[in-house]
């Protein structure tokens, strides 16, 4: 197996794109065109606004002039022909961006951009009696709540995913390994983590944005993370788990009674925490303990996923279930298996993973 590093960013994506029409069938309703575009302006933050066409024009128009100088902007446009092309030239590699046009009447040239991801997930916004797209897509006349909504765009879900591998450690705990994929709602920043896979460079991530297009993030090879610093455990704790691995059982300093090791807490309601090294270190995913030392030491791993062995990981679902996976050679995929996880797994040496 090869362990790899990769930081992403999350950039801001471009601005969507907001297409009016001033065509001649469009004249007649410039005026509401040009309300809600005001609308939109105002209901919109300003780091979302999305940069104003006009159809037939291929040149950009800044939305924060917009209010001052829309019936300039009109008159200098208006007739222009019913046509996308000059626009989708200038957008064709943005695929992922929202697009939203606003119109009255036929767009002459919309069927040579049929299948165009532009032209498929464009929103189709008619204001008057003559259909856009000739029914090839849905027009609606939004109200200015909707189309700003189909304008904003975040990215709200980043998933980092490859067919052969598997992610095990990471910074942002925030993020689990879910259904193949490590998964986060993470919607700016940065995220740094390490993938095994038997060979490299399989990973690849995306951000999912709001409307549900997937944007491909870049992947920058980086150094491995820091984990975190082994602490000492207190005395009776270590006594308690060095009794746990010798018996599979610890006698309870608050109910004197024996308790099963993988619970670490007392059934008593009214007992203090026993292991409190335990519950700071294991609030997410797993906690390390390591007896080798004549005092014994915890550490966190606060992710749901930890390398036991060369093709062996413990995954932790939310509920604090863990199944092990294992990298099948055949199929070239992890697969869950129907090992247990122990109470105190092992790991290596004296070193044991556990649940808290
Ligand atoms: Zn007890």
């Amino acid at each position: 197996m090869i362990e790899q590093w990769h930081t992403l960013t999350l950039a801001a994506g471009s601005r969507p794109a907001l297409i009016l029409d001033t065509s001649e069938s469009a004249k007649a309703v410039w005026p509401m065109i040009k309300s809600l575009t005001e609308g939109v302006l105002e209901t919109l933050r300003q780091d979302c606004w999305p940069r104003i066409f006009f159809l037939g024009n291929p040149q950009p128009f800044d939305a924060a002039a917009f209010v001052a100088n829309a019936d300039q902007w009109f008159r200098a446009n208006v007739g222009r022909g019913s046509v996308i092309s000059p626009i989708f030239d200038v957008l064709e590699t943005e695929t992922d961006i929202a697009v939203v046009v606003v119109g009255n009447g036929l767009i002459f040239d919309l069927p040579d951009w049929h299948g165009h991801p532009l032209a498929e997930r464009a929103v189709w916004c008619r204001y008057g009696p003559s259909s856009l797209t000739s029914g090839t897509y849905s027009e609606a006349s939004y109200s200015v709540e909707q189309m700003a909504e189909k304008l904003h765009n975040p990215a709200v879900r980043i998933e980092v995913r490859g067919p052969s591998a598997m992610p095990v450690y990471w910074d942002d705990h925030s993020f689990r390994y879910e259904g193949g994929a490590l998964v986060g709602e993470k919607t700016s920043g940065a995220l740094t983590f390490g993938t095994l896979a038997p060979e490299p460079d399989t990973v690849t991530a995306h951000a999912v944005l709001s409307n549900g297009i997937r944007r491909n993030l870049e992947l920058i090879a980086t150094e491995p993370l820091r984990l975190p610093d082994w602490r000492n455990l207190t005395s009776k704790e270590d006594t308690l788990l060095r009794q746990c691995l010798r018996q599979g059982k610890y006698c309870c300093p608050h109910c004197s009674q024996d308790h099963p090791s993988g619970q670490w807490k007392c059934p008593d309601p009214a007992a203090p925490a026993i292991f409190r090294t335990l519950d700071e270190a294991g609030q997410s995913g797993f906690c390390l303990i390591n007896t080798e030392p004549w005092q014994g030491l915890a550490r966190p791993h606060p992710c749901s996923a930890l390398q036991l062995a060369d093709d062996l990981v413990a995954v932790r679902s939310a509920s604090g279930q863990v199944v092990l996976m294992r990298f099948d050679s055949k199929g070239g995929r992890w697969l869950p298996t129907s090992e247990p996880f122990a109470p105190m797994h092992l790991v290596v040496n004296k070193i044991h993973a556990l649940v808290v």
